[in-house]
């Protein structure tokens, strides 16, 4: 692959209505970055850019809801972002903002050259319209009972509830919810980007220019796409927050929110450039630029399609070399959902794992949904730690630097004779940095920080198999050989592992004493560190992340699930089907009571098992249950339950469980005791 003389790398713009979880890193941010850090490992011209996205009625939504201006919202959240951001080392050359004047005049530039081109269709249309607040409504502000599956509070553009893409004509009986009244339809005039007209080009663009280089996934949305048939879209919408329409007869009217985004991504490059004597057409006019979009896969229509469509409509500006968009992560079996607060928050992992943010980092990359969705679990995040980053890197690079402490105060000792074991380990070296190259100029980022992790596990078997700390007396010769050989690969790990763990990198290197010697280029040779360079002192690049920390991760999600229960919509609960009907007998041969808990204690060794006795008035009752995962022993004693009387009796590890129990299961598998509103008589009937 040629190298061209530059790029231009954009991650996609956060929203600024909301704070960041590890779905927006893991899906754009973290392969953007390691891409950018490579990058710049290998000297070459890459500039960086991102902003917050603060424009769009989700924004003047979210400031009705909150009670303050549209301004105090994205100021709260661009900051918060922003901080997030730098603590995970995504290493933005600028992170702008839509709200910055250079940007409303970029992007009204940008719409004046369109619209003197002739680009745009204006059409008028009928739209709905507050009366009592006097404005046209946006298709969020509008809700509805939805056609296809009659959800009552369907929005103007989508219903949530059975997914259907909507527009505001579609709904039944619509509301506005500003005043709560029925909008009347009022005549408006839009400004539409005919896509429809430029879908042979396109077409022509993405199967010649662009197939070889898009992965499979996002390639496959743009077919399908294409195969459905490109349509108008509106690019204004009637709202009083955005970058006004720089036209005459176009008071009251902003730029869709998805025209101006992206343009975000030039204003954020003018911005950079003005600071730095750079020359910002560079880094988008130029051919031999390669612009590059990191974003997750629900941003691929945006752009694959209609920010190319634009960018070739002015002409001036180069398209998009690739769009490497990454599918979603999941959280512990669920959608990652800012509404239901099913995420992980980084401002709030930070606060509960101190200087832990490459281990964030790292778990992230290795479980990247670079190909198909992914699961994040608070389990696997330990696990990986414990075993992975403690148990085998960390591992071997203290037993590195400790025993070249130990043995040759820090100095690195001179290798003697190598035998085949150190000549293949040593070879070994080479061959990792040249699979970590290859992979990641593919955009393969979680293989390729296996394959660097692999040179860990080369060295950490290395000095597991020799057992050097044994040797010295015996053989003092052979354990220069074999630190020596260790040096070298932790100091090709401190270079390797830049634009994957940049802080550990960092810390690495100060313990090597080997800052000077962080060059790329060098990676790969064998005599990095030579006597008489001398190392500093040991220090632990990694923690064991104890059963206790992850506990409380998982019982903060559970909590988020009560809580969050009752504004549930129903669009994102998938509730079972009825079962196969049963017989009048069948049901009242079912003994269904009331009764009480008297004591309840977890079973010893194992995890989900309370043994519970239960008053069940005419006698005493034991039931085990594989409830601990949900309720405190303590919490059960003294409550009422319904319980079924007459199940066959079952042994579980060892006890007569008699009867259940009985509980509802919510569609997230959160399960809650039955009772009866006010207390009544143990062993009333049920039926
Ligand atoms: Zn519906």
């Amino acid at each position: 692959m040629s190298q061209p003389k530059r790029y231009t790398v954009t991650a996609a713009l956060p929203y600024a209505n909301g704070p960041v979880h590890i779905g927006h890193l893991a899906g754009a941010y973290i392969p953007a970055d390691v891409f950018v850090r490579y990058q710049r490992a290998r000297k070459r011209d890459v500039l960086f850019v991102c902003g917050s996205d603060e424009h769009g009625a989700a924004i003047t939504l979210r400031a009705k809801k909150e009670g303050i201006s549209p301004q105090a919202i994205i100021d709260k959240y661009h900051h918060l972002i922003k901080e997030s951001f730098e603590a995970f080392g995504i290493s933005f050359d600028i992170y702008h903002r839509t709200s910055d004047p250079l940007h409303h005049e970029t992007s009204q530039e940008f719409f004046k050259n369109l619209s003197e081109k002739g680009v745009f269709v204006e059409r008028e249309s009928e739209q709905f319209y507050d009366e009592s607040h006097q404005q046209f409504l946006a298709d969020r502000y509008i809700t509805g009972t939805c056609p296809k599956c009659r959800y009552e509070a369907a929005y103007g553009d989508q219903c949530e509830k059975c997914g259907s893409s909507l527009s505001p004509n579609d709904l039944l009986e619509p509301k506005s919810t500003l005043s709560g009244q029925t909008p009347v339809l009022k005549k408006t005039k839009h400004w539409y980007l005919p896509m429809n007209h430029y879908e042979e080009w396109l077409k022509w663009w993405i199967i010649n220019e662009q197939k070889d280089s898009l992965k499979a996934n996002v390639y496959g949305q743009c077919r399908s796409w294409l195969e459905q048939g490109l349509h108008e879209r509106a690019m204004t919408r009637d709202l009083d927050w955005g970058v006004k329409v720089p036209l005459p007869n176009a008071e009251g009217k902003v730029l869709y929110v998805w025209l101006d985004a992206p343009i975000g991504y030039i204003s954020a490059t003018k911005a950079w450039a003005q600071s730095h004597q750079k020359n910002w057409q560079d880094y988008w006019k130029s051919p031999d630029t390669h612009l590059i979009h990191f974003i997750g896969k629900d941003n691929i229509v945006f752009h694959s399609i209609i920010f190319p469509i634009i960018l070739k409509a002015h002409g001036e500006y180069i398209l998009p070399k690739n769009v490497p968009a990454n599918e979603f992560l999941n959280l512990e079996g669920n959608k990652i959902s800012t509404s239901r607060n099913w995420a992980v928050w980084l401002h709030e992992y930070m606060q509960d794992f101190p200087n832990q943010n490459d281990v964030l980092r790292y778990v992230l990359m290795a479980i990247a949904p670079e190909t198909k969705d992914s699961e994040f679990t608070w389990k696997d995040f330990q696990t990986r730690n414990n075993s992975e980053l403690v148990a085998t890197l960390g591992n071997f690079i203290n037993r590195t630097v400790v025993l070249t402490n130990k043995y040759f105060e820090g100095y690195v000792p001179v290798r003697k004779d190598c035998t085949v074991l150190e000549n293949k380990v040593l070879a070994s070296i080479a061959e990792q940095k040249s699979k970590i190259e290859s992979l990641l100029e593919h955009y393969k980022f979680r293989e390729a920080l296996y394959e660097l992790m692999e040179l860990a596990r080369i060295g950490n078997k290395y000095l597991a198999d020799t057992e050097p700390w044994k040797l010295f007396k015996q053989d003092p010769d052979l354990v220069k050989t074999i630190l020596n050989v260790a040096l070298q690969i932790s100091a090709n790990l401190a270079i390797l592992m830049q634009p994957f763990l940049p802080q550990t990198a960092q810390k690495l290197a100060k313990m090597l004493q080997m800052e000077s010697l962080m060059d790329w280029e060098k990676a790969g040779e064998t005599e990095i560190l030579k006597n008489p360079h001398c190392i500093g002192k040991e220090e632990l690049l990694f923690s064991k992340i104890e059963d206790a920390a992850i506990e409380v991760q998982v019982q903060k999600l559970n909590a988020t699930k009560h809580t969050s229960n009752t504004n549930l919509s129903a669009s994102e609960s998938v509730l079972k089907p009825v079962k196969t009907e049963v017989s009048f007998e069948q049901f009242t041969s079912m003994d269904i009571r009331i009764a009480t808990v008297k004591e309840a204690q977890k079973v010893p060794k194992t995890q989900k098992l309370l043994r519970i006795t239960l008053d069940l008035g005419l006698e005493e009752r034991t039931v085990v249950s594989g409830i601990a995962e949900f309720f405190e022993p303590e919490q059960l004693v003294g409550k009422q339950v319904c319980y079924l009387a007459n199940l066959a009796p079952r042994i579980i590890k060892g006890i007569a469980s008699q009867g259940m129990i009985l509980m509802a299961e919510d569609p997230q598998g959160q399960l809650y005791l039955l009772a009866p509103q006010i207390a009544i008589a143990n062993g009333s009937l049920v039926g």
